[in-house]
């Protein structure tokens, strides 16, 4: 019998138009598979979900295929089963981005996202563990206990979309959605060695996905193949009203650039290797998987060079004052009154400063605090302007960048995933894992992860950046595509079918 779960969503999408299988086996399968690794109490505990939707993922399953037995046109990935990250806001069934303060909230609407899911007709397996409110690299920051990795359970999925990544990993599901705003889709990809993408900003509708941090926010697909994330990206893509920052353009043509690139190679294409964003600091693993792809992608016929992009050193800096300032004023919504927890006292101030102290974590503490300071009146120019003007040196570093070639590369993070707790109390370090990730969020930029292979030293993920020019998300496909290719033919299969199998409740 055919394992369902290990198939890519596009060979799913086959199988169902040529009647080998039903939507309601493949949602089937994916429901037993999380039944028997994700939940407490299951000897994996992988824990990628939040919340599992049965009732309705399966019910949308049979409408699909009742459809297609009457012979109905359906989208690409109809019946195709996704999960979705806990920071998209889906009717009727709760939503918490990872927060305490958000426990039983039910939204009354759909996200723009969630809307096109629907219109795709795709089943929605449930909501995925996130950091709190998007914010960490290793999803230990949820209010609901850490996600484990697939490849060794006692180290991080990376975050904060770990939930996410977590569940393609571990055959939970076959697609997924994330949000990056510093690394939060490339870098779980990259520490699970799955893929993911994110597009430029404003290529995704933000309407009703919980802002962390607005003017870098972007949602974006997630998969286990190149080609399975570009028919994501295509779905989630298009011009929104209800979005200021929606892009009024077409769609990009990713999944036609990912067999372009797969079929044709890469003959003339330039690819820029970022000075800044290797050697020092990036595990040795690491750095020699990412050599070996730069030889593939030669062979494949591209150019590769070398470029400087120098202001990329204070981006994290900039980083940690935008993402805070930002996100102290995001998170002002959460007072008690209209959303999620309350804690009642006998005055409204008691009662939402009890609730803001019961229902957020430390992390989001410590960032609501340094954006409140950051912003303050005297300081403003010191700190957020700054950071602003630092914003604009990284920009042209881009600029000056893509004039020498047509995508840059880089690892994605400099380490492999590492043990869960082991950064919990060192805020410093848990930032570092997105020193090669925020540039590409300060500039506004496509870039995505895919994987490189595993480190000698500890047989773990490691994950190669392709970062392209704003509108230009179709260019990192291509790319992408025929890396994924040349590595492929060594592993006989996507990297996740090398991960160890986990223990299953029989
Ligand atoms: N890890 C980064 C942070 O903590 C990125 C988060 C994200 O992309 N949402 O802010």
């Amino acid at each position: 019998m055919t394992d369902w779960t290990r198939a890519s969503a596009l060979e799913m999408a086959e199988a169902m138009a040529a009647g080998t299988v039903t939507s309601v086996e493949l949602v089937q399968a994916h429901l037993d598979r999380i039944a028997a690794v994700d939940g407490e109490g299951t000897p994996s505990n992988v824990h990628a979900f939040l919340h599992v939707d049965a009732e309705g993922a399966l019910a949308t399953a049979a409408e699909v295929d009742a459809d297609r037995a009457a012979g109905k046109e359906l989208p690409l990935l109809a019946g195709v089963p996704i999960a979705v990250k806990d920071i998209v806001v889906t009717k009727g069934m709760p939503t918490t981005a990872g927060s305490r303060i958000l426990e039983g909230w039910m939204p009354p609407y759909d996200a723009t996202l969630t809307t096109k899911l629907k219109a795709q007709r795709m089943p929605i397996l449930g909501k995925t563990n996130m950091d709190e409110f998007a914010m960490g690299s290793s999803t230990e920051h949820s209010g609901y206990g850490p996600t484990h990795n697939p490849w060794d359970l006692d180290r991080i999925p990376g975050g904060s979309g770990g939930g996410s990544a977590a569940s393609l990993a571990a055959f939970e599901a076959p697609l997924a959605i994330g949000s990056d705003t510093g690394g939060s889709i490339r870098q779980p990809a990259a520490v699970t060695g799955t893929v993911g993408a994110k597009p430029t900003y404003g290529g995704v509708s933000r309407y009703g996905a919980i802002a962390l941090a607005s003017s870098l926010d972007q949602l974006g697909p997630c998969g286990r193949t190149v080609a399975d994330t570009a028919a994501l990206h295509e779905v989630m893509g298009g011009h929104d009203p209800m979005d200021a920052t929606s892009l009024d353009e077409p769609v990009p043509a990713c999944l036609a650039a990912a067999r372009d690139g797969r079929e044709n190679g890469l003959k003339g294409v330039r690819i820029g290797v970022v000075k800044e964003l290797g050697g020092e600091g990036y595990q040795a693993g690491v750095s020699q998987r990412f050599e070996e792809s730069l030889e593939h992608l030669r062979a494949a016929g591209a150019e590769v060079v070398e470029v400087s992009c120098p202001s990329f050193k204070y981006a994290l800096a900039a980083y940690y004052l935008i993402l805070p300032s930002e996100a102290s004023s995001n998170l002002a919504k959460f007072d008690s009154v209209r959303f999620g927890m309350r804690v009642e006292k006998d005055t409204i101030e008691k009662t939402m400063l009890a609730t803001r102290a019961e229902g957020f974590g430390d992390e989001v503490k410590r960032r609501i605090i340094l954006g409140t300071y950051a912003l303050s009146a005297g300081y403003y120019d010191a700190y957020y302007g700054s950071a602003q003007k630092v914003r604009t040196l990284i920009q042209r570093d881009f600029a000056a960048a893509f004039e020498t070639a047509d995508v840059l590369v880089s690892p994605t993070a400099p380490t492999t995933p590492f043990k869960l707790g082991e950064r919990l109390d060192d805020p410093l370090a848990m930032y570092l894992n997105d020193v090669a990730t925020i540039p590409v969020n300060l500039a506004g930029v496509p870039a995505m992860s895919l994987p490189a292979g595993t480190a000698p030293e500890d047989g773990l993920p490691v994950g190669f950046q392709i970062i392209a020019p704003a509108h230009e998300d179709a260019r990192m496909y291509r790319v992408a595509a025929a890396l994924e290719k040349a590595l492929e033919g060594e592993w006989g299969g996507p990297l996740t079918s090398l991960a160890p199998e986990l223990e299953v409740v029989k």
